[in-house]
C-alpha cells in the first residue's frame, strides 16, 4: 500500500509545489499521514483551477475587442448529447464567452450538415466549433470531423490536429485526454516514468490519450499500454499499472482484483444504469467498481465529478486559444 506523498522522479520545485498544494486538502492530514483508502481526486475543483487560469486571458481578449465564441452542432435528440451540449453552453456563459447551439433533425442529410459546418467556419464570431458525437447513421463521422476548419477544431478531432498531437506539437489539446493529464498532474500524480494502462482505444479517448502520455515531455513520459476488447487477459495488464485509466464505457468493468495496491485510477466512463430510486429512473456511474477499488487505490476519480468537468474546462481552454490565435493575426 502507498505510504506517503510521491511527486515523480524529477526534483522540479514547481512540480513539487503544485503537487503538495493539491494533495494536502484532499487526502493528507497536517502530519502527512493518510487514511487506509484512496484520495478522491476532485475533478470539479481542478476544473475550477483551469478555468481560473483562463480568466486573465479572457480579460486581455476582451480588452482587444474579442469575445471567444463556441458553436455546437447537435444532430438528433440523444438525451446525453443534449445534456453535454447544454453543459458546455452553460460553462461558456459562466466565463463570459459566447455560445450558440445549432440543432439539426436526426434525419438531416449529410450535405446539409457539412454546409452548416462550412458556414460556421466562415463566421468570424465563431472561434470554436464542435460537432457533438455520436452522429446518427448514415452520417459519416469522419466526413463531419474533417469539414471543421482545423483552426476552429476545439475538440481536436480533425486529422490534421490529431497528427499534430501525435508528433508532439499540438495546436489544440484533445479535450478529454488533456483533462485526464491535467487531473493527474494537478492532483500530484504526474505520469512521468510511470506504467500507464488505458482500457479503450477510441479516437476520442484511448488513442489521443496514449499519444499525449507517450511524448517526451513533462507531464507525459509514461510507458503506455492501450488495451481493448481483443486484449487477452486484460487483468494481467491492468494489475501492472501505476496509473490505470478506464474508457471502456461499461459499468463495473474494472473490479478491485484488476487493480494494483497503490495505483491511481482514472475513470473516464459515463454510463447510465437503471435505478428506480433515482430521479428519472437512472443514475450515472463510471466503469470502475468505485468503493472496492478505492480501498486499494492511492487515488481515484469519482463519476460524476471527475473527468467530466475537466473535459469541459479543456474545451473552454481550446476556445480561448483559438480566439487568441485569431486576435493575434
Ligand atoms: P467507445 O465505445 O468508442 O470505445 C470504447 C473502447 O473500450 C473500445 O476501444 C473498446 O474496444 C473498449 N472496450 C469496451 N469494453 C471493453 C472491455 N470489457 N475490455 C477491454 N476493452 C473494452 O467509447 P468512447 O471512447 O467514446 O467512450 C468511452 C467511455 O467514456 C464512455 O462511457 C463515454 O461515455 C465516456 N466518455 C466520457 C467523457 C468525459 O468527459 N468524461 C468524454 C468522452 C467519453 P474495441 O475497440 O475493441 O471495441
Amino acid at each position: 500500500m502507498w505510504g506517503g506523498p510521491r511527486v515523480g522522479r524529477r526534483s522540479d520545485l514547481a512540480a513539487v509545489g503544485s503537487a503538495l498544494k493539491t494533495l494536502r486538502p484532499s487526502g493528507l492530514s497536517p502530519s502527512g499521514r493518510r487514511g487506509p483508502i484512496g484520495d478522491v481526486i476532485d475533478g470539479r475543483r481542478i476544473a475550477d483551477e483551469v478555468r481560473a487560469d483562463l480568466r486573465p486571458r479572457l480579460d486581455r481578449l476582451r480588452e482587444s475587442g474579442t469575445v471567444p465564441g463556441l458553436a455546437a452542432i447537435l444532430v438528433g435528440d440523444n438525451p446525453a448529447s443534449r445534456l453535454y451540449v447544454r453543459m458546455k453552453g452553460k460553462a461558456c456563459e459562466e466565463m463570459g464567452m459566447a455560445h450558440w447551439t445549432l440543432e439539426l433533425p436526426v434525419d438531416v442529410a449529410e450535405p446539409k450538415l457539412l454546409g452548416e459546418i462550412r458556414r460556421l467556419n466562415r463566421d468570424p464570431k465563431v472561434h470554436g466549433i464542435l460537432v457533438q458525437q455520436p452522429l446518427p447513421s448514415p452520417i459519416r463521422t469522419p466526413e463531419a470531423v474533417a469539414a471543421v476548419d482545423p483552426m476552429k477544431d476545439v475538440d481536436c478531432f480533425h486529422p490534421e490536429n490529431v497528427g499534430l498531437v501525435l508528433i508532439g506539437t499540438p495546436r489544440f489539446a484533445p479535450a478529454t485526454p488533456a483533462g485526464v493529464v491535467e487531473l493527474l498532474v494537478r492532483s500530484g500524480n504526474p505520469p512521468d516514468g510511470k506504467d500507464v494502462v488505458i482500457v479503450g482505444r477510441s479516437n476520442i479517448v484511448g488513442k489521443p490519450l496514449a499519444a499525449l502520455l507517450v511524448q517526451k515531455a513533462r507531464g507525459a513520459n509514461a510507458t503506455v499500454t492501450v488495451t481493448h476488447s481483443a486484449t487477452r487477459a486484460l487483468a494481467e495488464h491492468t494489475r501492472r499499472a501505476d496509473i490505470l485509466i478506464s474508457a471502456a464505457g461499461s459499468p463495473g468493468s474494472i473490479t478491485a482484483d484488476m487493480v494494483r495496491d497503490g495505483a491511481v485510477v482514472i475513470d473516464v466512463g459515463i454510463n447510465r444504469v437503471a435505478d428506480p430510486n433515482a430521479k428519472g429512473g437512472f443514475r450515472t456511474v463510471g466503469d470502475v467498481d468505485f468503493d472496492p477499488v478505492r480501498r486499494k487505490a492511492r487515488a481515484i476519480t469519482p463519476v460524476p465529478g471527475g473527468v467530466g468537468p475537466m473535459t469541459i474546462a479543456m474545451l473552454l481552454s481550446n476556445t480561448v486559444r483559438a480566439a487568441e490565435s485569431t486576435a493575434s493575426h
